[in-house]
């Protein structure tokens, strides 16, 4: 269970794996056998969540007044819904705490924002449902045709409407609290439905993150440099680490790591490497692959890794 630092936002990783998570569906591979026989080495889905403890402090202190203030809790975003959905929420029960009404049972999020439409990103949306979390009204930022696609897509109509559908587009931005901004940042990232893929920019009080998942090439996003070079930290899309690993094949909707610390070697000290396919050698704690990020100066996201922002 994590703990926070009070009067704070704070930035917290709660998985750093590609959609399918470690271990993947049907493989076989060394990691993946490791992950399977013991549970210490499994890999949750990348998803990221903002922790806001200020209102809880200030309250405590008897100063809250006006909508910045939240009672007694902290506020607690989740960015994206992933399969393991029920075990990033846990690592939350401390920062949540109890359920005001159910015995039992922790409180949920405050909202959830969707960067896009594919299973590592919506895969945990059912667990809301009556079958499993049953949410009250729990707010749902995402792009209005992803809202819409949601919503309409019959077999998943009873599993979300519990949620309270916020359509946010892209460039939109919803403040969370006294200096504390979301912004919908539109990203190139293969799209089955034409309902579009955000990166969120997530400006605090004192530093801001970027938070960018899935993006199909840095070449497809001419915003790509003065984007990651305008905050103070960039989590960003690691899924495979060279051609060597796809058997010399180019990636399909996702940059190259070799790529992306050559190209953004002058920012090496904001950019946090995420969303790790099963494949990627850089999961190999103490390879190669992992040294040469490290002495590239680049950071590799890990479960539990907190942010100031
Ligand atoms: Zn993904
Ligand atoms: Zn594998
Ligand atoms: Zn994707």
């Amino acid at each position: 269970m994590l703990t926070f630092r009070d009067d704070s936002v704070t930035a917290v990783i709660l998985g750093n794996m590609q959609d399918a998570g470690l271990p993947h569906a049907g493989c076989t591979c060394g990691r993946c056998t490791a992950a399977f026989q013991n549970p210490a080495r499994e890999g949750y889905a990348a998803c990221l969540a903002i922790v806001d403890t200020r209102g809880k402090k200030r309250n405590t202190e008897g100063h809250g007044r006006g909508t910045e203030f939240h009672g007694d809790k902290a506020r607690v975003y989740l960015v994206d819904a992933t399969p393991d959905i029920k075990f990033q929420l846990n690592l939350l029960a401390g920062v949540l705490g109890e359920h005001p009404q159910r015995t039992n049972r922790m409180r949920q999020p405050d909202a959830i924002f969707l960067t896009h439409a594919h299973m590592g990103h919506i895969g945990g949306l059912p667990q809301l449902s009556k079958e499993a979390m049953f949410v009250n009204g729990l707010p749902l930022y995402a792009t209005p045709p992803l809202c819409g696609l949601i919503q309409q897509t019959k077999l998943w109509s009873p599993l979300v409407a519990e949620l309270d559908f916020r359509p946010m587009p892209s460039g939109a931005a919803v403040t969370l609290g006294e200096g504390l901004v979301v912004t919908a940042v539109p990203v190139p990232h293969r799209d089955e439905w034409g309902v579009g893929t955000v990166a969120y920019r997530i400006q605090g009080p004192n530093q801001s993150l970027l938070y960018l998942p899935d993006i199909d090439s840095w070449d497809e996003w001419p915003e790509a440099e003065a984007t990651l070079s305008s905050v103070d930290v960039a989590l960003v899309d690691a899924s495979f680490y060279s051609r060597d690993e796809l058997g010399g094949r180019a990636p399909v909707a996702h940059p190259l790591v070799t790529d992306t610390i050559s190209r953004f070697a002058h920012l090496a000290d904001r950019l946090v490497l995420t969303h790790l396919n099963h494949t990627n050698v850089v999961l190999d704690e103490g390879g190669g692959a992992e040294t040469a990020v490290h002495q590239a100066g680049f950071r590799i996201a890990q479960i539990g890794d907190q942010f100031i922002l």
